[in-house]
């Protein structure tokens, strides 16, 4: 299943969006733990676990890295690719697996709404978060809170332009 919708990156975009309006609405009711919390883990790993191979880190970010899991990364890198990718676009720790971040990448450019933030430089994960529920994690702004000493350093509206811009300039 996680290869087959990968095939349509634009569709799994407009179906976050459609995810984060229903969520939304029953934003009064989510609050970390409790039974709505551990519903909400068990909703996640039945749906997102096929479709993403999500690891439960709590801290989705799947809209800003092409719609591929982050966690797949042997590093749990949040930014990479790191310096290992090989020749052929493949893991050098898993040699027998596309790096994460190329898909990530070959997906962004078929993603007209969020595509752009591939470019943005994520935090680094909180590994509190590991096992909670990441639409609550969204809702209450606990995926927002970055460990002490980060300073974001991007501009997103400058990243929007420069990424369609250089995506002009290919075609
Ligand atoms: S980024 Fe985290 S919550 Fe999102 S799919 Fe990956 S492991 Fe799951």
């Amino acid at each position: 299943m996680h290869d087959f919708v990968h095939r349509y990156p634009h569709f799994l975009e407009v179906l976050y969006d459609f995810t984060v309006r229903v969520v939304s609405l029953f934003k009064p009711w989510l609050k970390p733990g409790g039974t709505t919390e551990r519903f909400f883990v068990w909703f996640e790993k039945l749906t997102k676990g096929p479709m993403f191979h999500c690891h439960t880190c709590g801290q989705c970010v799947l809209h800003s890295t092409g719609m591929m899991c982050p966690m797949e990364c042997p590093k749990n890198l949040r930014d990479g690719p790191c310096g290992g990718v090989r020749a052929n676009g493949h893991c050098e720790v898993k040699p027998e697996m596309k790096c994460v971040w190329v898909r990530a990448w070959e997906n962004a450019q078929q993603m007209p709404t969020y595509g752009y933030e591939l470019l943005m430089i994520m935090p680094p994960h909180n590994w509190a978060l590991t096992n909670t529920s990441s639409w609550i994690n969204m809702m209450t702004g606990a995926d927002q809170e970055n460990p002490k000493g980060w300073l974001p350093n991007h501009d997103p509206l400058a990243l929007k332009d420069r990424f369609y811009i250089s995506q002009a300039g290919q075609s």
